[in-house]
């Protein structure tokens, strides 16, 4: 104060500034950090965006929100949580009086994507929303119209778009440096030991399945490489383990784009595989694995490698998301929920497809 009043008598402004209402000088600086609380401290919260919140510049872990109490003193060891910034389920909506939480990160099943969606957007807090965004056109509809009703940005955790190697080959598609694309084929999928039917990754009721979990990195990587819509979809899917997986274990889908390109993709719970590879008119690249937390590498019909990001990939779709909030751009949000929403309607024509002996379904 002091030092303020001193300034201030020397620049001739003590009378004036003095008579001034305090809160003129307690405006709160431009926050250089968001605070994020995380919806849901399963598997992805706990083993990855946790950790790599600690990695990011403009993000800071500052709340939780938790059906599970034996987690929370864990948490708020670990990180420093204090507990005006725990919260459950029921009392989730009381986080639009906390300040210190700026965005809302929902990491729950699929299925719940859209109900905790509108308790945070209604609390005025930005979302950030775990892929697939939700199981339905219709959810992700209504999680664009709240959050713009709220006028909170709303961004899906598809981590890859802000990952560099991916972000080479996306530049691709203006500079072509292997002409024009023909065919892609796309196919992501690891072993899911689960043996429990009731799990909501086999399960549908909470959108579960490999298409959801999966597929949607193959879809969305013909997508982002192409910069297109599919016009047309065919789409099978198989089940070696029925007596487990009430959802889909393994979903064959064709793209059929625009210029007569095509895409033949897989995903699958029974099976480790990993690759992107596009097929142009003087040459192929191929990424692989292509949606790895990290390793993501590439190769080219001409000898090019395209080496691996060293950094963290959720530190960086984060802080890139921090960015877009901290500096009001909602048009620089790398992936926006209209993005979400686009595979989700893809995803729809599959599971219309795929239930109907693999007809060919026009979008
Ligand atoms: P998980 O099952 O490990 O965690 C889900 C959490 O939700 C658990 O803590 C569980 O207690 C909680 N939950 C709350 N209500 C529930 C209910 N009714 N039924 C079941 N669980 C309930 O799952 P996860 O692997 O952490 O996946 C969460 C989300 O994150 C999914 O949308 C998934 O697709 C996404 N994910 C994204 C990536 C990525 O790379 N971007 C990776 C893994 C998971």
């Amino acid at each position: 104060m002091g030092n303020r009043r001193s300034f201030l008598k020397k620049s001739g402004l003590f009378v004036a500034a003095s008579s001034l209402p305090i809160s003129v000088f307690s405006i709160p600086r431009k926050k250089q950090k968001l605070g994020v609380a995380l919806v849901g401290l399963g598997y992805y919260s706990t083993d990855l965006l946790a950790p790599a919140l600690q990695l990011t510049e403009h993000c800071e872990l500052k709340g939780i929100v938790t059906g599970s109490p034996e987690k929370v003193p864990v948490w708020q060891r670990k990180y420093g949580i204090e507990d005006h910034n725990v919260y459950n389920y029921e009392n989730m909506h009381t986080i639009a009086d906390n300040d210190e939480i700026d965005v809302v990160y929902i990491v729950l099943p699929n299925k719940l994507h859209l109900p905790y969606t509108l308790i945070a957007a209604n609390a005025g807090k930005h979302v950030w929303c775990e892929k697939p965004m939700a199981t339905t056109v219709a959810e992700c509809e209504q999680m664009i119209t709240v959050c713009r009703k709220n006028k909170v940005q709303l961004t899906i955790g598809y981590r890859m778009q802000h990952e560099p190697v991916t972000q080479t080959v996306i530049g691709w598609r203006e500079s072509k440096p292997y002409g024009t694309i023909k065919n892609i084929y796309a196919e992501a999928g690891f072993v899911n030991r689960a043996n429990d039917p009731k799990h909501w990754k086999v399960n549908t009721e909470l959108g579960g399945g490999a298409m959801f979990d999966m597929g949607v990195y193959p879809l969305n990587a013909t997508r982002y490489v192409t910069g297109l819509e599919p016009i047309a979809v065919s789409a099978t899917q198989e089940n070696t383990r029925s007596h487990i997986f009430d959802a889909d274990e393994t979903t064959f889908f064709n793209l059929e784009f625009p210029n007569g390109i095509t895409a033949e993709c897989k995903t699958t719970f029974a099976q480790s595989i990993n690759t992107l590879k596009v097929d142009c008119e003087k040459g192929w690249y191929a990424l692989s694995p292509f949606q790895a937390y990290s390793g993501v590498r590439g190769e080219a019909s001409d000898g090019r490698i395209l080496q691996p990001f060293k950094g963290n990939e959720q530190a960086t779709q984060m802080d890139d998301d921090a960015l877009a909030i901290l500096n009001n751009t909602e048009d620089k949000i790398v992936v926006p929920g209209m993005e979400g929403l686009k595979d989700i309607r893809v995803v729809e024509a599959i599971f219309a497809s795929a239930a109907d002996g693999g007809k060919r379904i026009t979008l």
